[in-house]
């Protein structure tokens, strides 16, 4: 399979806070990456931009730095530096003050895209759009990128969507969550829409639950103070599994239109059941022998924020009444892995004598490592030794089955285009992050009111007994993490 790369306008992208961690590992090597394959235009243009004072030459210098250190070392990687590079230029702005913007403005032309990517804090984004307003620099088809998070709670949220609506339309906000940009998740939603197998099968008479899983084997190193605040509720249900959730349960859009798509996850998103205290497990990873625990690296002996929930989740509407939807997430268990995996329901008799009831197939989309879909079934045991049955996999590793074609551009490369695209499919709308955010709080206002702590659980383990037990009560298993 060839890959097609068809390039995108010519556009100006503000990178605002270039000198920052993610733009040096994600944003900017992200775009040199789509320059190199050619989809990025030869007139396009990054304009870094951040407090620091320095020249566009030490701006490319630390640009080249930072591609360097993720960007194979291919012969031809060096050249492709050079003339990625010269689309360079940098603008001293503190953005909280007046200085820069006109410097900024003369950058600008206006005949091209106009993006402006905010990889600042959320505390600076409103200010930011005031001041692009306040200079005439948020055209009315400019674009402007916010990352996550996206507030705390849902007034927090709600404030940020005020901010940037005041200076932007609704159509020119892009809101980051870099897992809609993952290829999998993209091709949960082909699965599902362009396969005629699955979709008669998918609701609550066929499929018994549905879990997803969002695990991680490191801790929360280098983002100590942020995490300790957040919890794995805020860093990552509200958004990540949340989106996931939405894809899985979200019934056909008519179109495949950004407000289609994202009108079907918002109606996901209110038809959810308030969850009781009994169907959330939070835990804290343990220390070792040498410390090294969740309490260590925040330095807070009493800090009650969890780094690992499990809960059970019901979409109260016609096609799931009566399949929960467990989601998981955590630090420090035993694999990186992400998946969602749906159980659809035992067939209801077996023919086959002598072996016992009969298991429902489990359809595995895997997310990381190693994207792709398994399909497990039941086949008879080869062999001429009587009909004994045996589980056996279909199993598609994107890898494999597309060889060159399943080197799947970075989920930030994928969204990055879109923006210039102009496309907001995988991009969160402002009242689906806060219907999100209005389902979460109360949650968490639960947690914050309660003295219990979250439960410990041993580093590299698949989370607390809690969680186990949270299956155990219906009956049911999780999947083996990293299994
Ligand atoms: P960071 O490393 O602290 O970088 C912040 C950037 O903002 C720097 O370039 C900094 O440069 C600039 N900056 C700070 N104050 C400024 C001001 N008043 N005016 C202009 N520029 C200012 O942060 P980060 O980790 O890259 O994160 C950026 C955003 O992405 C945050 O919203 C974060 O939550 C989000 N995010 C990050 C990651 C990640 O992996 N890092 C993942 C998901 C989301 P100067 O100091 O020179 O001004």
């Amino acid at each position: 399979m060839v890959s097609r790369v068809i390039p995108v306008e010519p556009f100006d992208l503000v990178l605002f806070g270039a000198t920052g961690d993610l733009a040096r590992r994600k944003i900017l090597p992200g775009l040199f990456h789509r320059f190199a394959v050619g989809q990025m235009p030869g007139s396009a243009r990054i304009i870094g931009s951040a407090r620091s004072e320095m020249s566009a030459e030490a701006f490319r210098a630390d640009v080249a730095r930072a591609i360097r250190e993720v960007a194979p070392d291919t012969p031809e990687r060096e050249e492709t530096l050079a003339a990625f590079l010269e689309r360079l230029d940098y603008v001293a702005i503190d953005v909280g003050g007046e200085a820069g913007w006109s410097d900024l403005t003369r950058c600008l032309r206006n005949d091209v895209v106009r993006a402006f990517y905010l990889s600042v804090a959320p505390s600076l984004f409103a200010g930011i759009a005031r001041q692009l307003d306040a200079h005439g620099l948020a055209t009315r088809d400019s674009r402007i990128v916010v990352e996550k998070p996206f507030g705390r709670n849902l007034d927090t949220a709600r404030d940020l969507n005020a901010g940037l609506r005041a200076s932007f339309a609704e159509h020119q906000i892009y809101r980051i969550d870099h897992y809609l940009g993952k290829e999998t998740v993209q091709n949960l939603m082909a699965l599902r829409f362009a396969n005629s197998l699955f979709e008669p099968l998918w609701n609550a008479t066929h499929i018994d639950h549905v879990q997803i899983t969002v695990a991680e084997s490191l801790g929360i190193e280098g983002r100590e103070a942020y995490y300790d605040r957040a919890g794995a509720m805020r860093d990552m249900v509200q958004n990540h599994l949340m989106q996931l959730l939405c894809l899985t349960a979200m019934e056909p859009p008519a179109k495949f239109t950004p407000n289609s798509v994202r009108d079907e996850k918002v109606k996901v998103i209110e038809a959810l059941d308030p969850v009781p205290p009994e169907d959330i497990a939070r835990g804290q990873y343990a220390a070792k022998a040498g410390g090294d625990g969740y309490l260590d690296h925040v330095g807070n002996p009493d800090s009650r924020t969890e780094s690992f929930v499990a809960m059970k989740v019901h979409v109260a509407n016609w096609r799931w009444a009566g399949t929960p939807f467990y989601l998981r997430t955590g630090k420090r268990l035993r694999a990186r892995e992400s998946e969602i995996a749906v159980f659809f329901r035992d067939p209801p008799h077996t023919i086959f004598p002598g072996t016992g009831p009969l298991k429902g197939n489990v359809l595995a989309i895997r997310l990381q490592p190693d994207e792709g879909i398994r399909l497990q079934t039941t086949i008879k045991d080869p062999g001429p030794g009587g009909f004994r049955l045996a589980g056996v996999s279909l199993d598609m590793s994107f890898a494999d089955a597309l060889g060159e074609e399943a080197q799947a551009p970075d989920a930030y490369e994928r969204l990055l285009m879109d923006v210039i695209r102009g496309d907001q499919t995988l991009f969160m709308r402002g009242d689906e992050v806060e219907a999100a955010w209005a389902w979460i709080d109360p949650i968490i206002a639960r947690f914050d009111d309660s003295r219990d702590r979250p439960a410990p659980y041993d580093q590299g383990s698949s989370g607390p007994e809690e969680a186990l037990m949270l299956m155990h009560r219906d009956h049911r298993r999780w999947r083996q993490i990293g299994g």
